[in-house]
This record gives C-alpha cells, structure tokens and sequence, in this order.
C-alpha cells in the first residue's frame, strides 16, 4: 500500500465560526477509512473542501506526495477525486448511461458516440454484479443501485479517491451488502475510499482505518481491529458511557397534576397517573401503546371523551392547546419537522414563536426583548449556530430539537412534556439535552418524558408509567425499573 492522499492543518469558518480547526487525514491505496463524529462534527465540511465544493482557509493537500491546489469541481475530478453525497447528484429521468456519461460524453467528429457509451456502461456494470440495461432511466432503479451508478460514473472519471458521505442512511440491510461488496471490488482495485457513517456496526465490517472528529478538530486515527466501539464512542463524544444520562435531582411528594380514567375514544383507555412537582416521570411502552395519544389529549390536540384533570389540586378543564398553554403545560411532538419547525424561518422566529405576546407590550413589537430572549435560550441550550437569523434547517437535528425545547422553556412552563426528544439526535446533543432536564426538575418544573429508548427512560426517570394497548398497565418506581420488568408489563394483559 501507497499513501494516496493526505490532508493536513485543514482549517475553515463559515461567516466567523470555525467549522474545522487544523483537521488531518491521511488514505492509502486500496483503504476504506472512515470518518466518524457527531452530527456537526465537520465531516461533510472536510470533504467538501477535498471535492472542490468548499475552499479551505488554511492548510495542505497532497496527492501521491505532491503538494495539490483544489480549487473546483473540476480540479478534484482532475486529480482523480469524486465524491458521492449524501443527497444523489444525478438526473432520475435521464438513462443510466447518459448519467454515466454526463459531462464527458464520447464524441467523434461532434457526434455522439452512443453504441460505444451503452456497451461500455454495460461493461461496468459487470464488474459490480449488476445485469441492468444501461438505456433503462435511472429513476426507476432503487436507491442502492443509483448509488452503484454513482460510483460507475466516478470510476468513469478515472477516480482513485471515492468519497461516500453517509451511503447507507436510506438503504435496506440488502442493500448494504451490495453496496459493501462493490466497496470490497473498488479496494482490490486499489481504488481508496472514505466512508462517512455514524453506524458503528457498520465499520467493523468495512473499514480499515477511521479518523474520529469532533466539534470541528481532530480526535485520532485508529486501526478499527484495534479499537473497540465504547473507546470510538468516547472519542466521538468527549465522554465515557457511564456519564451519559443525567439524574442529580431529588424529586417532591407534592403532586402537581392528577390524571384521572383519561379516555380519547379510540386508543387511550382511562388512563389515571399522579405527577410529582421536580420529577421526570417516564412513559414506556411498545410503539402503538397509546402514550402520544394520552400526551397530545391531555394537551388538547384531540378531544377527550371522558376523564378528569387536576392542576394543583384544582379541577382544570382543557379543551384546546390555548387551554393547556394558558394553565402552564407545553408538549414538544415527536416528529418535529412536521409539526413543530417553521423550516423556512430563523432560528429567532422558531424560538419565539410562542412567546410573541411578551414581545407585545401594549400592541407594539419589542425587538430588544425579543434578542435577550433569544440570546438567553441559545446560551442556556448551548445551541450550536453562526447567528439566530441563521435558518432552522441548516442546524443538526440535535441543535434543532434544542430550539424546539428552548421555544417552550421561554413560556416558563410548570409541566413540561417531551415525545422522543432524542429520537435522531446525536449522542453528544443527546446529553445536552439530559442535563438540561435534570437542571429543569431541580427548578421545580414537572417533565414527562416519553422514549422507546429504555436505557433512557430508566436512566432519567423518577417513576415510570408503562402503557400497553392505550391502558396504564403499571408505574415502577426508579429503584425497582429494569428493562425486563418493563417489558412483561408492558406486554401483560
Ligand atoms: P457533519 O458532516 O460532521 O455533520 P458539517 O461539516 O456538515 O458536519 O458541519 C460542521 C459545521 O459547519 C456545523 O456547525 C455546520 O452548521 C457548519 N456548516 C457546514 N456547512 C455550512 C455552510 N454552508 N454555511 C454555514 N455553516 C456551515
Ligand atoms: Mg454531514
């Protein structure tokens, strides 16, 4: 093996942030090495600057030993780099050949050489395994073969430097294997390859090497038989497992609200639970229980046919959202994107978009309080952007759902309730996000949290309500929840 490429002292900031501060990364001949870090680590940065999509602040490229400038597309494709994105980059109507053949078409006295093209394409697609008519759209073929094209067009440009920036996120477990198997061809050709991949299931199988980053700097490069998951996990994140959840608080016997034969109709079933002022109370339960459902009555997203709520003792009547804000109870829902984030407006406009009325004062608009506000939550989140103008949806989903949760925080809410609130966010966000409910319930707001993760719930729950078929079907307490107790119950009848 043959050093290929090495990037070294690579450094970047976009608008003043650094995104990558003196990153290094070096690929031999026949590699496959992959890039690990959280989600905002600088991953797709790095590689975006070795494509010639970004250009780098500092630092130096070296292809073969020979010191590169890569200051275009067209230059990386030249020194014999592609780069496959997380998002396809190809036309779906057009054939699988002419995608193949997009921008460099063979051509003989200005005419399109198209026999020549097909058979050639045919050819490749050969050496992959994949008996397929290169006149076929490429619309029509599943995701895992267009990325195989991808990758036939890349070998078509005389890559020897194969970039593929989180391959596996929309495909089958089938799927990787094909892709895998194609990887294990392009290595026996020599070919290099860095894969991008948070799941570390999947680098045991394919990788050699992986370089680990993190917040945008250079953690360490390890031989991957060498390394065992828990140390990539702790490198990846800055942290060793056993501080992962956050439970510092003691909770109150002091019941805030009373949740009485709580019934929707339909799938919750008279559900009753008590909960205490400074506690997390878990819901768990298999998918379909019913405990979105309860949450999203009880907050007045759907009407209830029949139950009581008591709020500090006194009888409260919800029968709208308006209602359950009014009384000091905010939900943040499961699926954020749909329902939760204005993905076309700023970060300031997601945060406060609750909270208008204390901008209002006497019907005119205070901007001023609005910033601190903004300012507050970003700080107290610790919410990773370049400004609060900055749109949503160029934040990580971690950074997103911490918006979400600041936006509710700045209504002061008694009761707080969070539906998957680390559903697809990354582990170091993740802790953010428990030590914030720990500091929450130690300033006497009441969290529900629901998680289909069960390490989760058990690590930051005081009691745990589990939910079976839209029934309560037992509440543990923290000392005595295992995930085997709450198993059987959330399965009993
Ligand atoms: P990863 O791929 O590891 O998830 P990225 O390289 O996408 O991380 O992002 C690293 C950091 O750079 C993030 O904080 C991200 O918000 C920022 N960033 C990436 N691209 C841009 C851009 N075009 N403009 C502003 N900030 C960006
Ligand atoms: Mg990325």
């Amino acid at each position: 093996m043959s050093t290929l490429l090495e990037m070294k002292g690579i450094c970047k900031s976009f608008n003043g942030v650094p995104a990558l501060q003196d990153v290094q990364l070096t690929l031999e001949s026949g590699e496959v090495h992959a890039l690990l870090g959280e989600n905002g680590a600088g991953k797709s940065t790095l590689i975006k600057i070795l494509g010639g999509i970004y250009s780098k602040d500092s630092g130096e490229i070296y292809i073969d030993g020979k010191q590169v400038q890569i200051s275009n597309v067209k230059e990386a494709r030249e020194n014999g780099i592609s780069i496959i994105h997380q998002e396809l980059m190809m036309l779906p109507q057009m054939t699988i050949y002419e995608n193949v053949f997009l921008g460099q078409e063979y051509k003989s006295n200005g005419f399109v050489k198209r026999s020549e093209m097909i058979e050639k394409t045919r050819e490749m697609l050969k050496f992959f395994s994949l008996d397929l008519d290169p006149r076929e759209k490429l619309g029509h073929l599943p995701i895992a073969q267009q990325q195989i094209i991808e990758i036939v067009r890349a070998i078509s440009f005389g890559a020897r430097i194969i970039v593929m920036d989180e391959p596996t996120s929309s495909l089958s477990d089938k799927e990787v294997d094909f892709l895998f198997s194609a990887i294990r061809r392009l290595k026996k050709e020599n070919v290099g390859i860095i894969y991008i991949s948070h799941r570390m299931s999947e680098l045991d199988e394919i990788a050699d090497r992986v370089t680990v980053m993190r917040d945008g700097g250079y953690v360490s490069t390890e031989v991957i038989k060498e390394v065992t998951r828990e140390e990539l996990i702790t490198k990846m994140v800055g942290r060793t497992l056993g501080d992962y959840y956050v439970h510092t608080h003691t909770p109150s016997d002091e019941v805030v609200m009373k949740v009485t034969n709580y019934s929707d109709g339909d799938m919750v079933k008279e559900a009753s639970f008590e909960l205490h002022k400074g506690e997390v109370l878990g819901f768990a339960g298999l998918v379909g229980a019913g405990r979105s459902e309860l949450m999203s009555c009880i907050f007045g997203v759907t009407k209830k046919k029949s139950g009581e709520i008591t709020l500090e003792g006194q009888p409260l009547q919800i029968n709208s959202v308006r209602d359950a804000m009014a009384a000091g109870i905010a939900l943040v829902p499961e699926d954020r994107k749909q329902e939760a984030l204005y993905l076309d407006q700023s970060v300031r406009y997601n945060m406060t978009i609750e909270v208008l009325d204390k901008f209002l004062k006497s019907g005119r608009y205070n901007a001023k309080k609005e910033s601190a506000i903004v300012e507050e939550y970003v700080e107290k989140m610790s919410v990773k952007l370049a400004s609060p103008s900055q749109k949503i949806i160029r934040l990580s989903g971690g950074n997103q759902q911490k918006v979400i949760i600041g936006r509710w925080l700045a209504g002061s809410p008694k009761i707080l309730i969070l539906d998957e609130p680390t559903r697809g966010v990354d582990i170091g966000a993740k802790v953010e996000i428990y030590h914030i409910i720990d500091e929450l319930v130690k300033g006497g707001v009441s969290v529900i949290i629901i998680s289909s993760e069960l390490p989760e719930v058990i690590g930051m729950s005081d009691r745990i309500v589990v939910m079976g078929e839209g029934r309560i079907k037992g509440v543990l307490e923290r000392n005595e929840a295992d995930q085997e107790r709450i198993m059987s119950l959330a399965t009993s009848e």
